[in-house]
């Protein structure tokens, strides 16, 4: 067997690793075991854990020249989303490399960067290498889900797992998006995630009065619902620029060589305008966003129904969720209760660090025109189970630019895909930062 990042990646991809929600998945069992196997036969002391044998996860320490030094954790996903493969022009869990592509579902989320976690430890194992501090890495179940099976769990019965460690890198953040500047020229911009807005998940109810449809009542549950969530859904959020989602803005506006203005929100639009694909991911985070997303009520057409249900996607900027949830009882009005189906308060870390500048420095050592910039996910990432363990958390998968344009394509969609030599940059950049932080 190859250790070759790309035929790591596509190996693991072959694994049917699909997370269907509600406690059903497949093939995580498959997938740890035989990370567990090569670690072990490497020489490393990897555990192999879950809270039920189908839904397992790998754990591994390994120990730094400076055990004083507090450590830093690595974590990534085996599970994927379902693929439909009808829709897609290739078998979703083929693994196949062609074109530059390491092509399957799972290629960019987040199997390359299992494959380069790996192939660092193999490395390391095969030259003796041993990093400056403890480096743990945690090879995940369940993130595509709540994470009950994986990361939650691994934080609640195994936190010792994670003693002494001060920072971890997961998902989503490090990799190179190509911008064109004001001048015509292209920047390569690498955002790097050190928050994430919260998930306030919460069902609402209306209670009314029941009976027949043919006789309007005065306090129809379903109308107080729709009503409610009509409030809800049409609430325009306040303008909410928190300093990480400014220096965003800021920075990638700086570097493409465009003025911003972001003291009223027509300046804050117009300066997301300005940066093409990176402003997608600033339009979400300048205010929070609460989503109507399911509706339950009734079973007959002439019963009016004396309860009537819902769930709400809530998303909260750090700083601000006792506010989101005021204005959200204020919108939902009297007479709907509500009750959270989780809470994931926001995370938090400091673009300020030495963790922050460790990521940039070991991006510009392999891509001098690199511009590192901070930035705020709008959803969320297994992150969000290591941040109560007091672990400051970072989105740091690298990946390179690739020479020929070609680009990550098809996460949580069809024909996912990445670039054969984005995953080799990107494991230089990772296997690099993960020797000298
Ligand atoms: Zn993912």
């Amino acid at each position: 067997m190859s250790h070759d990042v790309a035929q790591l990646c596509a190996e693991l991809i072959r694994f049917d690793t699909t997370n269907f929600g509600e406690g059903n998945s497949r093939g995580e069992h498959e997938i740890a075991s035989f990370i567990h196997g090569l670690l072990a036969d490497a020489g490393y002391e990897p555990v192999l854990l879950g809270p039920e044998q189908a839904r397992s996860s790998v754990v591994v320490r390994v120990p730094g020249q400076d055990r004083t030094l507090p450590g830093l954790l690595v974590h990534a996903h085996l599970d994927v989303v379902p693929a439909e493969p009808e829709q897609w022009s290739f078998d979703p869990f083929a693994g196949e490399i062609a074109d530059g592509y390491i092509y399957g579902r799972g290629a960019s989320d987040m199997k390359d960067m299992v494959a380069m976690s790996l192939a660092t430890l193999l490395d390391w194992a095969a030259t003796g290498t041993r990093p400056r501090r403890d480096i743990v890495v945690a090879f995940v179940a369940d993130e595509e889900d709540k994470g009950d099976y994986g990361a939650l769990w691994l934080a609640a019965e195994h936190p010792g797992l994670f003693a002494g460690i001060e920072a971890a890198i997961g998902e989503s953040g490090g990799a190179a998006t190509l911008l064109t500047a004001a001048d015509g020229g292209l920047v390569h911009l690498y955002p790097v995630a050190v928050a994430e807005r919260g998930t306030l998940h919460i069902r609402v109810r209306a209670t009314g009065t029941s009976g027949h449809g043919s006789r309007p009542v005065d306090r129809n549950a379903v109308k107080l619902l729709i009503s409610a969530l009509d409030r809800v859904g049409s609430h325009r959020w306040p303008l909410t620029l928190t300093p990480v989602v400014r220096a965003y803005i800021e920075g990638t506006t700086a570097a493409l060589g465009f003025p911003s203005d972001l003291t009223s929100e027509d300046g804050v639009q117009a300066a997301i305008a300005a940066m093409g694909e990176a402003g997608t991911v600033a339009g979400v985070t300048i205010r929070c966003s609460a989503t109507p997303t399911v509706l339950r009520a009734g079973y007959k057409v002439n019963v009016i129904p004396g309860v009537a249900e819902a769930d709400i996607d809530i998303r909260a900027l750090p700083g601000t969720e006792t506010a989101t949830m005021d204005m959200i009882d204020e919108l939902l009005g009297e007479g709907i209760t509500r009750e959270f189906l989780s809470y994931q308060p926001p995370t938090q870390s400091s673009p300020d660090s030495p963790w922050f500048a460790a990521m940039a420095a070991a991006l510009q050592r392999h891509d001098p025109a690199a511009v590192v910039v901070p930035y705020c996910m709008g959803g969320g990432t297994d992150a969000k189970a290591f941040a109560p363990l007091g672990i400051s958390c970072f989105g740091f998968s690298p990946l390179g630019a690739d020479p020929e344009g070609r680009s990550v394509a098809g996460v949580h969609g069809i024909d996912e895909r990445v670039p054969v030599h984005s995953l080799r940059t990107g494991q230089l950049v990772l296997q690099d930062f993960l020797g000298t932080v």
